[in-house]
Order: structure tokens, then sequence, then C-alpha cells
């Protein structure tokens, strides 16, 4: 038999069901593979192995008794921007080191009623703020499909802990992609659900009017099961919808087999699809499209004029929201304290400026002046304008197609440090995934191939799906014919 860890849940499930191998061994398969593969990965911050552990048996005992969930037994592993009562929450960030949270985020609650098993927590760009995790104040995640490249990011450590089997999914947060894009650079399935799906309590904002919490899974189907256990209104989120997700297996019940998408219009966005993109990209999202043809759908090309404004409209809102935000680590209510200081202006600038990283700080300093009273009109009044505009693009599409199909990313991860000093560059890597992002709207990344990259070998491509918010059904269901 197979290693335990490189189970999906759903052969576990039916493994541990039938009573044929315990949470505690997949537990301890996992906790193994960490042990093992870490040194050189880096995806966990935090392991807590002896909770696991405990949580494992109480699972076994509910199996034994005859309990059954989907969720029940299952070991993952949580992105470290989500609060977890007793564990340490960092957001990979110096600011919050020794933080330890007094209760838990909404998701990792309903996780815990589901009985699934908490292995640790995952590395991420501090405080999700970038697009490869080498922004962690504690050092980058390496992509297990080639250890001197980055794992992406924000959400880097999940996505390099799925694709290496030390848990069966694990939670993430994706603002601007940060679950797509690593899940395309690890060659893992990553959903970014529609705003307002999945509660954003006990999740550390970044910007408050994109973030989504979401799951990273080795198959869509596994995903899927994930979303269905965290998603629905939570009281307290007041940005939660009261939208039930709908039956995965109903959509397409009229369908033959052979056909399972006749009547299915998927559109690719010709602004997505310019000339300078790397043609083996191009072609692995063509080979997808035919595949989505041969199920019987109709592939047509629809236009999104407004896609290039995308980064500049996310790259003021987001730090507009992020230096707001930011606020609160002041060393005072939260975070690092520097008691040194004299006095209070003195403790706020030692405290912060000892515990934010660059990127924090380049994203308080710029969202300051977006926000000023000079530059406001100027600037963030006029993105969330354009933001209109954008959300209108993707409107009128759906009018014309029911999902749209792009690369998740322009190209296959890149080394570490190749991009790092340069933060425009890595600003771009956002580009095709920006769009769902400023626009609520639900996306999916799976894997849909190999491409050769710069000064190395083949490293994993992912497709992206976007669909009409809160059509998560409609959009795993197409997914699920992916791969
Ligand atoms: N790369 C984006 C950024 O740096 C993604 C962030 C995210 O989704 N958390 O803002």
């Amino acid at each position: 038999m197979m290693n335990l860890n490189e189970l999906t849940i759903k052969e576990a499930r039916v493994l541990l069901d039938e009573g044929k191998i315990t949470s505690l061994e997949i537990t301890e398969a996992c906790l193994k593979q960490i042990e093992t593969l870490d040194k050189d990965i880096h995806a966990c911050l935090t392991v807590c192995a002896d909770s696991a552990r405990a949580e494992a048996r109480v699972a076994d005992k509910r199996l034994k008794a005859g309990e059954r969930g989907m969720l029940l037994g299952i070991p993952y592993l949580c992105k470290d921007i989500l609060m977890t009562k007793g564990i340490r929450t960092t957001a990979a960030s110096k600011i919050l080191e020794n933080y330890i949270a007094p209760y838990d985020a909404t998701v990792v609650m309903k996780l815990k009623g589901a009985g699934a098993v908490l292995l640790g927590k995952t590395n991420l760009d501090e405080f999700a703020h970038g697009a490869s995790t080498e922004n962690s104040a504690y050092g980058p995640t390496k992509n297990p499909y080639d250890l001197t490249r980055v794992a992406g990011g924000s959400s880097g450590g999940s996505a390099a802990a799925v694709a290496s089997h030390m848990c069966l999914f694990a939670l993430a947060s994706d603002t601007g992609g940060s679950i797509r894009q690593p899940a395309s650079f690890c060659g893992v399935v990553g959903i970014k659900p529609s705003y307002g799906k999945v509660s954003r309590f006990g999740l550390l904002s970044m910007t408050s009017s994109t973030d989504v919490v979401g799951p990273i899974a080795k198959t869509v189907f596994d995903a899927a099961l994930v979303l269905n256990v965290i998603a629905g209104k939570d009281e307290l989120d007041a940005t939660t919808a009261p939208v039930e997700m709908t039956k995965i297996e109903n959509k397409f019940a009229n369908n033959t087999d052979a056909q399972p998408l006749s009547g299915v219009k998927v559109g690719l966005p010709t602004e997505y699809f310019l000339e300078n993109l790397n043609p083996e990209v191009k072609d692995k999202i063509i080979a997808v499209a035919n595949k989505l043809k041969l199920a019987g759908a109709e592939i047509k090309s629809v236009s999104l004029p407004y896609t290039k404004y995308g980064i500049p409209v996310y790259y003021i809102i987001t730090p507009s929201e992020v230096s707001s935000n930011l606020a609160r680590f002041d060393g005072i209510g939260w975070g690092l304290k520097k008691e040194e200081a004299v006095n209070l202006q003195e403790f706020y600038k030692k405290s912060r400026g000892a515990g934010f990283g660059p990127e924090a700080k380049r994203r308080i300093m710029l969202g300051t002046y977006t926000l000023s009273a000079g530059y406001y009109d100027a600037y963030y009044k006029k993105a969330q304008t354009v933001r209109t505009l954008i959300i209108e693009d993707f409107n009128k599409a759906f009018k014309k197609v029911d999902i749209l199909l792009t690369p998740t990313s322009p190209h296959g991860a890149f080394k570490i440090g190749e991009q790092s000093n340069d933060p425009l560059a890595m600003y771009l890597e956002d580009i095709f995934v920006t769009g769902a992002s400023l626009s609520g709207l639900p996306a999916i990344s799976v894997p849909a191939g190999m491409i050769k990259v710069k000064d190395g070998n083949e490293m994993p491509l992912g497709a992206q799906l976007i669909a009409p918010r809160f059509q998560e059904d409609l959009m795993i269901q197409i997914a699920k014919l992916i791969v």
C-alpha cells in the first residue's frame, strides 16, 4: 500500500470508514513526512505534533462509535494567517513572532467540528504580501519540484505542503492570487471562493475588500469537499452571504456522459492571451479548452478590455487597505514591543520598525500616501472607479459565456532571489489573478501540465477558471473534467 500521507481525502475516507486505517496512522505518516522533508522545503512555521495526535485519537473514537463525516480524521495544515487558539499565529512576521490567538478563526472552528486534524501552520509572505513566499520573515518556502525555485505566494507553504504530501489538504487565503498562483507553481488544486462565501473571521486582514479563505488540495474533488465544509454564512463576518452550496453532482444532470458540458459556453478572454504570452503557456491552456470542447462545451473568444488596469488598481487598493489594517500592530494592543523607547511616538517607530519587514513597510507607506487628503481623489478614488469598470467587464462577459478559462500565471516557478529585488516584477506576477479578486468572483487553478522554465527543467503550470459570483458548483464541475 502507498504511504498514507499520499492518499487523497476521498481515498482516505473510504479506508477510514471501513476501519482499514486510523486517523492516528495517517497523522503519523504526515508528521513523518514533515520531519523528513521540511528541513529542505520549509513549508511549515509551526508543527503541533502532540495536539494533532490527540485530535486524531478523538477522531478515531468518533469513527469507532459509528460517526461519519467527509473530513473526520483527515489531517491538514493551515496558513499561518488564520487564528488558531492556543497555537502560535505569526502571519510570517516578526511583529507577531510569539502571538498566541485567544480564539479560532471560523474556518478552523468548522474544521474542528468536522473532525479534521490540525498538524500545524504554514509559511507565507509576511501578512500575505507577495507572490513567492520570499517575504516571510522566517525564510522562503522552496518548491518541491525544484528546491532552487519558489513555491509561489503568498500561500507558498500551503501549496508546497500539499504537493509534497505533508498533509491531505491545506487552508490558505487569496487576496490577489495567493491561493491560485502557488497552486499553479506547485502542481496542485486551489480554490479562491467568491467574496463572502467563506467567513473571514479570524483571518488577519490584508485587503478586507478582496480577502477570502479557501482550500488547496490534491484533486478538484478534495478541494470542493473542504470548501463545502468551510463555506456559509457566519454571524461573526457581516460580509458572508447566506448562499447555500448547491450539490456539486447535480448541475449537468440532463447531459449525457459523453457530452457532460453540452450547452456550456467557455470564454477565452483575448486580453489574457496577448502576443507576448509564452507560447508554451498558451498551448497548455488551448489544450485544456480542447478537452472541454470534447466534453461538449462551446469555446468562444470574449473581451475584458479593462484587464490592463487590474494590476495598477489592485496595487493602489491593496496598500490602502493594508496601511489601515496594519495600523493595529502598534506594540501596545498587538505585536512586538520595544520598551526602551522614551515617548509614544518613538515607541511606535521602534516597535513597528523592528517588527515589519520591507514589503509590509513599502505597502504601509504607499497606502498612507494614496489615502492622504491631497492624493485620495487622484489615486484611491480613481482606483475604485476603475475597479467598477473591471467588475462590469466580467458582468458583460458572463452574459455571453458561462465561465472563463485563462492561464493562472504567465510562467512556471522562478528561481529564489530572481525577482526579490524588483517589487514591480513581483507585482506583475499577479497579472491573471487580480481581476477575479477585485470583482469578488470565484476562481480555481487546476494543473494543466508541465512547461519549460528559464535555466531549468519543467515546472507545473495551472489553468484558471473564473465563474460568476457564487457559481462555485459550475466551476468545480467543469474543473473536474480538466484533471
Ligand atoms: N501577490 C499578491 C500581493 O502581493 C497576492 C496577495 C494575496 O493574494 N494575499 O498582493
